[in-house]
């Protein structure tokens, strides 16, 4: 028989310290039981937020190119005329992200085992009870604030502090330093101290430039129309939501989403959009070559003012925390094969997004490689006779 006493006693410990959070755990997120219950239910579903497959047509990602500039031709496989239309598939929120063990977690019996989960997967979960228990002063701040005023800059900043790094396991996050308002503290004026820095990546010869925010091994794109005044006004009434304003910088936002996947080289890795109202979630895999795309989903509840929806915020939270949740590339999206053909597009420069790609040190800078120059023209050649 095994010795299950004596010189136990380290292992018994560590047994008794993760109970220890465990237990602390499970008793925060109770109190929110119904709630996520319900939020897990829809996301589970079609109805609420779903992903697509992307594929890149033409883009000039093989030539040095910020992300202000960056552009691409795509399509959604649920909408290419060349594939069949009972092959339109869509991607489930769960065929992703782990909602099952989330679920597991919520319905806890004694005979569920407490080692299922890890110790990230945990402090995330207190995050996401503690982000609840106090979301009624979260949206007291947020009723507060000339959130229409705020630039795009300063609203990233804003949802950075107060939503962002509070659902993240790791809140290490860092506002790019050319973000504009020059503040070390949030936008708000509550003084909590911004980390501000270098967010560019990429390489100089290709796509490369900064993202908003990275929110440790997340990027975070804050995509809003800097010309408020007119679009604001016709939203004020009702906060009425736009869809489409995504759709704009999409371009850019596939181009960050890309790059940002490459430098990270840990498969499938998603690149978070946020308008003033809205968000969408953007993943690829340089492995496997497939970008999903997810729909565009509401911040708030309808006509309740600056009310986050939920089932937003727990989507928003896994996708924060994907590298504890996400389950990667199916083996039945590979063999359905909507690949974005990046590598295929991008041709000779692809070693250059397989190997060369940095973070930091990769602004907006001036490139000599391969610059476009017009010719001189001007009285310098004969004409054609008329
Ligand atoms: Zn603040």
């Amino acid at each position: 028989m095994a010795d299950l006493g004596g010189a136990g006693e380290p292992p018994n410990k560590k047994i008794r310290i993760e109970r220890t959070l465990f237990n602390r755990v499970r008793t925060l997120v109770n109190s929110h039981k119904n709630v996520l219950s319900n939020a897990i239910k829809k996301l589970s579903t079609d109805q609420w937020v779903t992903f697509c497959f992307v594929r890149i047509l033409n883009c000039n990602g093989a030539y040095p190119c910020s992300f202000s500039r960056a552009w691409c031709e795509t399509i959604r496989n649920i909408q290419d005329p060349t594939v069949d239309e009972c092959e339109r598939f869509i991607v489930k929120f769960p065929s992703i992200f782990n909602i099952a063990l989330v679920k597991q977690f919520l319905d806890f019996s004694d005979e569920t085992d407490d080692s299922t989960f890890s110790d990230n997967q945990l402090t995330a979960l207190q995050r996401l009870a503690v982000f609840l228990d106090t979301l009624h002063e979260t949206n007291t701040i947020m009723e507060k604030q000339p959130i229409k005023s705020f630039k795009e800059s300063g609203w990233a900043a804003f949802l950075g502090t107060h939503v962002l790094s509070k659902l993240a396991v790791s809140n290490q996050m860092t506002i790019d330093c050319g973000y504009t308002d020059k503040t070390t503290t949030c936008p708000c004026g509550c003084m909590t101290p911004i980390h501000v820095g270098d967010n560019s990546m990429g390489h100089e010869a290709v796509w490369h430039g900064s993202v908003d925010i990275l929110l440790g091994p997340v990027a975070i794109v804050s995509s809003c129309p800097e010309t408020l005044s007119e679009v604001d006004e016709e939203r004020s009434s009702a906060f009425e939501m736009k869809i489409g304003e995504i759709e704009e910088s999409r371009n850019q936002v596939i181009a960050e989403t890309i790059v940002f996947s490459f430098t990270q080289k840990s498969g499938l890795v998603p690149t978070i959009c946020v308008t003033r109202d809205n968000m969408k979630i953007l993943m690829y895999d340089p492995e496997f070559d497939l970008l999903y795309e997810s729909s565009e989903i509401q911040l708030f509840e309808p006509l309740e003012g600056l009310k986050f929806n939920l089932t937003t915020v727990v989507a928003l939270w896994l996708a924060i925390n994907y590298s504890h949740f996400c389950t990667g590339v199916k083996p039945s999206h590979e063999k359905f094969g909507y690949t974005a053909d990046f590598k295929r597009i991008v041709e000779k420069a692809f070693p250059i997004y397989n190997e060369g790609m940095k973070m930091g040190g990769c602004k907006h800078v001036k490139s000599t490689i391969g610059k476009y120059k017009a010719p001189e023209n001007i009285g310098k050649f004969p004409s054609l006779d008329d």
